[in-house]
């Protein structure tokens, strides 16, 4: 069992800094846990922590059960992997593999068999005899894994591993990433700011802010209900819309509508320690241009119109970026909108919208 638990971990730095806060999180045996948040939230000293490169100023760090606050990074038994691959260049892509191997003392044939299984598993086997100078960014970073897994370690650490590589390799080694800890079932955890690579490689996902965690979920759970604004509107590309709404009379009215609600938002809204004022989220994909819609959804919808500023067209996906009350807000899924914008008359002219508003499709802060 290589479960790793932090209990209110928290991180200072002689100057001052509180990198990270009373940081509580269970990572589960076999699991692909996954860090993002903006630059500078404690991502990397989280991971730090556990890797054993940074002390734990507060709180305790058990990794398969046993205490390691004290205990010195290679003790640990657990595999880092870097943005920059650390290859050593005048070795082989067979030596930097074997490398580790060889500090622990193993046997040459028992290394050789490492070495040929982790090859084959990262598709290296070709490439055994190269040196790092010889291989793309793609096949150094998938040597660099390789090292990592070659000693069977309790748990992968990877700080941004595939950001220096370019966007489609980084789509490739997505992948490979994704089946390599499948296949192998070690417990991973894994920093990233990109919110792409956190939505799909991870079992679950913790989202850092400021040193603090802010919710743990898996992917779906987090997009569907974020716990506050900061989530709603991290998670998501382009980001969740916000309208500032007023409860009045039971229903939210908001500066370009009524919105109608369900039973149970109208209940909950009605307590007396309910808010007065709130945030209203709405995602891109939950507009629909109010002319290709029947009667029913446009009832259940709060209809408005909204100048649009330009269309962003990305392929089979398009958005329709608008100006409501004076903000810019993103739509998806409105191609029969985007189409006629081409004919510039509908840009800056007020176009119909629909959202479609549920429990599932908005967030609320109060
Ligand atoms: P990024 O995505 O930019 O790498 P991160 O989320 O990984 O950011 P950390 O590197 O963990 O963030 O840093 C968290 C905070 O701690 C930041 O405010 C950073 O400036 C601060 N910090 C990191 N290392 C030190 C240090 N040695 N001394 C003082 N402050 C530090």
């Amino acid at each position: 069992m290589a479960d790793i638990v932090l209990d209110k971990v928290s991180k200072s730095f002689p100057d001052g800094t509180v990198a990270v806060r009373d940081v509580d999180l269970e990572i589960a045996d076999g699991e692909f846990v996954i860090l993002v948040g903006p630059s500078g939230c404690g991502k990397s000293t989280t991971l730090n922590m556990i890797a054993g490169l940074e002390d734990v100023s507060g709180g305790e760090l058990r990794i398969a059960g046993e205490r390691v606050n004290d205990k010195a990074p290679r003790d640990r038994d657990i595999a880092m992997v870097f943005q920059s691959y650390a290859l050593y260049p005048n070795m082989t892509v067979r030596e930097n593999m074997a490398f580790p191997l060889r500090l622990a003392k193993l046997d040459k044939a028992t290394i050789e068999q490492k070495v040929n299984d982790a090859a084959k598993v990262l598709e290296l086997t070709a490439l055994l005899d190269r040196k790092p100078a010889n291989l793309s960014g793609g096949q150094r970073q998938r040597v660099a894994m390789g090292r990592a897994i070659v000693r069977s370690p309790k748990a992968f650490l990877m700080d941004e591993p595939l950001s220096n590589l370019d966007a489609k390799l980084r789509v490739q080694m997505r992948t490979v990433v994704s089946r390599l800890q499948k296949q192998l079932g070690t417990t991973t955890v894994y920093v990233t700011h990109d919110q792409t690579e956190a939505m799909t490689l991870g079992d679950r996902v913790v989202i850092m802010r400021g040193g603090s965690v802010q919710q743990v979920g898996p992917p779906q759970e987090l997009y569907d209900h974020p716990t506050n604004l900061f989530v709603a509107g991290f998670i998501g590309s382009p980001s969740m819309n916000f309208l500032h709404a007023a409860v009045e009379d039971g229903g939210l009215r908001t500066a370009v509508g009524d919105v109608p609600l369900g039973d149970r938002i109208r209940r909950e809204l009605a307590a007396e320690d309910a808010p007065r004022e709130l945030i209203l989220g709405i995602r891109p994909e939950h507009f629909e241009d109010a002319s290709l819609i029947d009667d029913e959804t446009r009832a259940r919808g709060m209809e408005f119109e909204a100048p649009v500023e330009i269309v962003e067209s990305m392929g089979s996906d398009k958005y329709v970026y608008l100006t409501v009350e004076g903000e810019r807000a993103s739509a998806a899924e409105l191609e029969e909108l985007a189409a006629d914008v081409g004919a510039e008359d509908l840009t800056g002219s007020g176009s119909s919208l629909v959202t479609r508003l549920s429990a599932e499709s908005t967030a609320t802060e109060g």
